[in-house]
C-alpha cells in the first residue's frame, strides 16, 4: 500500500506525500512550499527521495529548492520543463515510469494549462495526481494551450479506469459546482456531488479524492458529449473540441 497523505496549503493548494513503507521512499507531489513538508517528515521520520511535480507555476514548485537543499531529493518534472523547474533534476515524459519503492507510475503528457503539464498515473495504486489538468468538477485555465490541446489531455484522464482516485492540485470543488450547475441543471448526480462537497467544505474537510467515475458524472468538462449540456449553451451539433471550448469559455466569464 501507498501512503497517501494530503496537505492543504497557501489558499487552497494540495502537497500530497506519497510513502512507501517497504522501501522507505518518499515523494512529495507540487510542493508549493516546504515547511509543511519538512514538519510531515520529521514527524513521521520519513526521508524525502523526490519530487514530483506536475508543472512550473510556483505554486506547485515553490518548495523545490528549500527540500532539494534540506533533505537531497530528486527533482523530477516534464523534460520541457526543465529550464523553468526550480532544481529540475530528471526530465520526464509520456509512458515514462516513474517508481517510490515497489510503486510504479506511468507519466501521461497533457498539456493545455501549461504547455510542459504532465500527470503521474500510479495503475496498480489506482491513483493520478493530475496537478491543475483535472479538477473535481473542473479542469485548469488555458493559460498556454488551446481548448484542442486540453481536450485531447482530458480524452487520456477519460480513458484511465472508472475506479481511479484522483487527486488535484487545488480545493477549488464549491466554486466549480455552482458553475457545473449553470451547465447541466437537471443533472441529479452533480447536485448530489454538490450536496456532499458542502458536508466535507463545512468541516474544513478536503474533497479528494474524486473518481474517474464521479468526474464522468459530474464535471462538465467530461461531459462536452451530453446532449442535455450541449442544449443548455446553446451547442447541439458542434464538434466535441468545440463543445468543450465553450465551457471552458463560459467558466473563464462566470
Ligand atoms: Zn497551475
Ligand atoms: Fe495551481
Amino acid at each position: 500500500m501507498l501512503t497517501i497523505l494530503t496537505l492543504p496549503v497557501l489558499n487552497d493548494n494540495y502537497i500530497y506525500l506519497l510513502h512507501d513503507p517497504v522501501s522507505g521512499e518518499t515523494a512529495a507531489v507540487d510542493p508549493a512550499v516546504a515547511q509543511p513538508v519538512l514538519e510531515v517528515l520529521d514527524q513521521k521520520g520519513w526521508q524525502l527521495s523526490c519530487i514530483l511535480n506536475t508543472h512550473h507555476h510556483s505554486d506547485h514548485v515553490g518548495g523545490n529548492l528549500e527540500l532539494k537543499q534540506k533533505t537531497g531529493c530528486t527533482v523530477i518534472a516534464g523534460l520541457s520543463d526543465r529550464h523553468r523547474i526550480p532544481g529540475f533534476d530528471r526530465g520526464v515524459v509520456e509512458r515514462d515510469v516513474i517508481t517510490i519503492g515497489t510503486h510504479s507510475a506511468q507519466v501521461i503528457s497533457t498539456p493545455g494549462h501549461t504547455s510542459g503539464h504532465v500527470v503521474y498515473h500510479f495503475s496498480e495504486d489506482n491513483t493520478l495526481f493530475c496537478g491543475d489538468t483535472l479538477f473535481v468538477m473542473g479542469c485548469g485555465r488555458l493559460f498556454e494551450g488551446s481548448a484542442e490541446q486540453m481536450w485531447h489531455s482530458l480524452q487520456k484522464l477519460k480513458a484511465l479506469p472508472e475506479s481511479t482516485q484522483i487527486y488535484c492540485a487545488h480545493e477549488y470543488s464549491q466554486a466549480n459546482g455552482r458553475f457545473a450547475l449553470t451547465v447541466d441543471p437537471d443533472n441529479r448526480q452533480l447536485q448530489q456531488k454538490i450536496e456532499l462537497i458542502n458536508q466535507l467544505r463545512a468541516k474544513h474537510l478536503p474533497t479528494v479524492p474524486s473518481t474517474i467515475e464521479q468526474e464522468l458524472a459530474t464535471n462538465p468538462f467530461f461531459r462536452e458529449d451530453s446532449l442535455t449540456l450541449q442544449k443548455t449553451i446553446n451547442k447541439v451539433k458542434h464538434t466535441p473540441i468545440e463543445v468543450f471550448a465553450e465551457i471552458r469559455r463560459l467558466k473563464d466569464h462566470f
